[in-house]
């Protein structure tokens, strides 16, 4: 499908990548930003943000629209925690968000990593905010109480597309197990819970009305709305571009179904611009 005028403009500016690539390869780090090809890498790279990607670079599940490589994951890096805290510290970031590959290989699927992560980062910088962007942990509770036991600012956890796509796009995931989790942290912690998804995948626009009024329903008050930009010719074909005004709507939508804030527009990626939407809670 023919990229539309909104959607082709060229965001990476490879020059803007430099610096922090190398300052990344020097720690032994990865982030989302690179693995999944994000859009949006020139301007929050330029800007110092980066979305770690914990846990090695290989992930146990298989979704369709995802270009993280995909397999037996390498062992857990124990000096992560301690080399991410001195990545956030030497580079002056303000607000760390942690997501991870999927690790149903081990018995906490990495709960552990993530809480020790956030603890480094806060001992080393105690006035930095810290946004985690888990798996589903195969619904298991324990290991979302793991995560909970650090200090964490916002909890993130994608529900990534519409419920009927499920099945063809992320096999190994389940729509109910992520509203779980999510409905858990909101019922048994006090931090905004945050959640996301993205359009393009064949949903229909009653599907992401209903999406929307179950992530409100259980407990979502941050909402990010994206465009599925596919890849690599491996990954799932886009079946639409939305235009921009589409977007606006979506926010609409949302904003009257009473989430706190809505950040819809085609290059939304989860933690683009977290920061932003987190000090907008806070008004
Ligand atoms: Fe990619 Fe996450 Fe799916 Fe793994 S679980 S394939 S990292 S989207
Ligand atoms: Fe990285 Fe998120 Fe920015 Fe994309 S939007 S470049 S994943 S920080």
């Amino acid at each position: 499908m023919k990229l539309p005028s909104w959607i082709s403009k060229e965001k990476v500016v490879l020059r803007d990548l430099h610096k922090i690539k190398s300052a990344l390869r020097e720690k032994s780090l990865h982030t989302v930003c690179e693995e999944a090809m994000c859009p949006n890498r020139g301007e929050c790279f330029k800007k110092g943000t980066a979305t770690f990607l914990l846990l090695g670079n290989i992930c146990t599940r298989n979704c369709r629209f995802c270009s993280v490589p995909k397999g037996k994951p390498l062992p857990v890096d124990e000096k992560e925690p301690e080399n991410i805290a001195k990545f956030v510290f030497e580079n002056k970031i303000k607000y760390a968000v942690l997501t991870m590959v999927n690790r149903d290989d081990l018995p906490d699927g990495g709960a552990y990593h993530i809480k020790k992560t956030v603890e480094e980062i806060k001992k080393l910088n105690p006035s930095v905010k810290v946004e985690v962007l888990v798996g589903d942990f195969k619904g298991n509770l324990r290991d979302i109480d793991t995560v909970l036991e650090a200090n964490i600012d916002v909890f993130n956890h994608n529900i990534e597309m519409v419920k009927r796509l499920f099945p063809k796009i992320r096999p190994k995931a389940d729509y109910k197990t992520s509203l779980k989790i999510l409905n858990y942290v909101f019922k048994n912690y006090s931090i905004p819970v945050k959640s996301g998804f993205m359009v393009g995948l064949g949903e229909s626009k009653e599907e992401i009305i209903d999406l929307m009024k179950d992530l409100k329903a259980n407990g979502v008050s941050i909402l990010t709305i994206g465009q599925y930009l596919r890849p690599s010719m491996k990954n799932a074909e886009v079946k639409k571009y939305y235009t921009p005004e589409e977007f606006k709507e979506f926010e609409e939508i949302g904003l009257n179904l009473g989430f706190d804030f809505v950040f819809s527009s085609p290059f939304v990626r989860s933690s683009y611009m977290a920061e932003k939407v987190f000090e907008g809670l806070k008004k």
